[in-house]
């Protein structure tokens, strides 16, 4: 028989939100959680509770992913703690919305070094050691604005678009040594993010939903479990929308 492998997740910006949902949803699979978070080390020691209450090994990683520093201090820390990585989520974001003529080049700059430089360089890392274990799974948070592009957010829907890039091209190097790379799109889900929205933007956002509801983060960490699973070893390069049919 042979031996069964305790998996090591981690996940950037597990302190809340999708995050969280996603920590708890793969230590409810038997996986060992690493929970980063940029600041908020208490909401992510909170989330590795949730882990352990589930009967999974958790470690809370205080790390700013979009910066290089701080994506080799988390791998590192992982790599001494555990030995291996299994599966990476590329989860942590930001928004900076606005009509593109009020714009900073310094928000700008802020959304996309988080979601996809980050996104890049915490691949890049783990994509090492998987490769090397000839075993990966990695699941990157996009958006349905990546897919359709939205007024007024320029900067994430490029991010988002440049994550589906980034997943796609990861899949195709990475197959042949057993890792896939897929993205989750998710639509809008109720999260701290989308509380920052005015009234009006989540009513119309409502509106355009044929589930005619927001989604809630569970919903999303299900399909990221789903694509993070030994099981779905044939499917990569994909990009699932969790999105109540918004992006259809
Ligand atoms: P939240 O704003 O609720 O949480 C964001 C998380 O990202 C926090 O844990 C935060 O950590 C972390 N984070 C931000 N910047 C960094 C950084 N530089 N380094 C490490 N961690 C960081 O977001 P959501 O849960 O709503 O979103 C999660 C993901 O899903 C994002 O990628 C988002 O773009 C995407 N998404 C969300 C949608 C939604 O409707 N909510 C829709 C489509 C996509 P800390 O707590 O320390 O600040």
């Amino acid at each position: 028989m042979s031996e069964q492998i305790t998996r090591v997740a981690v996940v950037t910006g597990g302190s809340r939100g999708i995050g969280r949902a996603i920590c708890t949803a793969l230590a409810e699979k038997g996986c060992c959680v690493v929970v980063n978070c940029r600041h908020g080390v208490q909401a992510a020691e909170e989330t590795a509770a949730l882990c352990r209450e589930k009967g999974a090994q958790a470690l809370v990683v205080q790390a700013d992913v979009s910066a290089p520093e701080g994506c080799e201090a988390l791998f590192s820390q992982v790599q001494k703690a555990f030995g291996r990585v299994d599966i990476l989520v590329n989860n942590a974001g930001v928004t900076r919305d606005n009509l593109i003529m009020r714009l900073t080049e310094e928000d700008y700059d802020k959304v996309l070094n988080t979601n996809l430089k980050g996104a890049f360089l915490c691949c890049k890392a783990a994509s090492r050691l998987m490769m090397r274990q000839r075993y990966g799974r990695i699941v990157n948070l996009s958006s349905v604005v990546g897919l359709r592009g939205n007024a007024g957010q320029t900067a994430y829907a490029a991010s988002k678009a440049g994550v589906i890039g980034l997943t796609k091209s990861l899949a195709k190097e990475l197959a042949s040594r057993g890792v896939t790379a897929n993205a989750v799109a998710p639509g809008y889900i109720t999260t701290d993010m989308t509380a920052a929205l005015p009234e009006t933007a989540r009513a119309d956002m409502v509106q355009q939903i044929p589930a005619a509801r927001p989604g809630q983060p569970q919903e999303v960490a299900r399909a990221v479990a789903f694509l993070a699973d030994e099981q779905s070893s044939y499917i990569t390069g994909q990009v699932l929308c969790v999105d109540g049919g918004m992006a259809m």
